[in-house]
């Protein structure tokens, strides 16, 4: 079996692929686009054989030599038939991704979820590694995790464990895009947080991050982090009550799982050191003392490339399953 093989991160937001050297975890090329789900389902697969195309051409190896494809889907997956089933991100429905890829490419073709994916990589090449029980999470559009159980993803009695943006905060609270309310990612996620500062706005409050973000459609963590360094009130109000709400959640995951390692990621983590710092002394300070003295909270090493290396990894990790 060859080393090299290909990632695919398929987010609401952005596509990226890459080829990896999945011996040592390194992505030997890249390719980025901006998801275009105006146009459905076919214009998706032609974003994602675009991508992959680009990013094999960039490396200079054959295909021949690649031994599989991996895909991160944001989103609702059936692992074994290769589909994503749905996903509120893409806003797509059953998309059979192995199918039409392995028709494409003529190699196997492996899908799972973004986050679980994700974890893999942080696991096998990232911050996860020498540690066997920790949770990455991962704030986004979202608010997603993986767990790992004894050196392997939990993916619980139906699949869909680690949906910590779910996990209710504020009972009755805000409406949450899974139709319920007061959820975390209601209130903490880079969405929720963009919600907010447009609603200050709207208010009439003064804020520098409409010349900041000037015609961009979205809100994004750069532009958080540019509007924090200028002292801008509005922005720093919204971001210390994300990481108010962030920490309550993850002292609950600290104080039920005992975890050894907390990895954090996403956008605003990565970029923004201020809500990075206060979140995880807030964490410290709501969780109970046993746990949370022991308890190593911590930045994902691999960043924006956690996705991609760890779809790379699928093939090997399904067939260590099978061994
Ligand atoms: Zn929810």
């Amino acid at each position: 079996m060859s080393n090299y093989s290909i990632g695919v991160d398929l987010g609401g937001t952005k596509i990226l692929a890459g080829v990896i050297d999945t011996n040592t975890g390194t992505v030997i090329e890249y390719s980025k686009k901006r998801t275009q789900t105006e146009f459905g389902k076919n214009s998706i697969i032609q974003n994602i054989i675009e991508n992959v195309e680009k990013a094999i051409c960039k490396a200079q190896i054959p295909v021949s030599k690649i031994s599989s494809l991996g895909i991160g889907a944001a989103g609702q997956v059936d692992r074994e038939k290769g589909i994503l089933i749905s996903s509120p991100n893409i806003e797509c429905y059953d998309i059979e991704l192995k199918n039409i890829l392995e028709n494409h490419f003529n190699i196997p073709v492996y899908v799972g979820n973004d986050v679980e994916v994700a974890t893999l990589g942080e696991m096998k090449f990232g911050s996860g590694i020498g540690y066997k029980n920790f949770v990455c999470i991962f704030i986004g559009a979202g608010i997603g995790s993986g767990i790992v159980q004894n050196g392997e993803i939990y993916q619980g009695f139906t699949g869909t464990a680690g949906e910590i943006g779910h996990i209710i905060v504020d009972s009755g609270g805000r409406a949450c895009s899974c139709g319920g309310h007061g959820c975390l990612e209601a209130y903490a996620s880079r969405t929720a947080i963009e919600k907010k500062i447009l609603a200050s706005l709207k208010k009439g409050h003064n804020s520098v991050i409409r010349d900041i973000i000037k015609d961009e459609e979205q809100i994004r963590s750069r532009h958080i982090k540019q509007a924090l360094e200028e002292g801008d009130e509005i922005v720093l109000n919204c971001i210390t009550e994300a990481s108010e709400y962030l920490s309550s959640g993850l002292a609950t995951i600290i104080n039920f799982y005992n975890p050894q390692l907390i990895i954090l990621g996403g956008g605003l983590i990565s970029n923004i050191d201020f809500f990075y710092e206060i979140t995880v002394k807030k964490t410290i300070a709501k969780s109970l003392p046993t746990p949370s003295e022991r308890v190593k909270i911590t930045r994902t090493a691999l960043g924006d490339f956690s996705g991609i290396v760890g779809a790379s990894l699928l093939e090997k990790a399904y067939l260590e399953k099978l061994n």
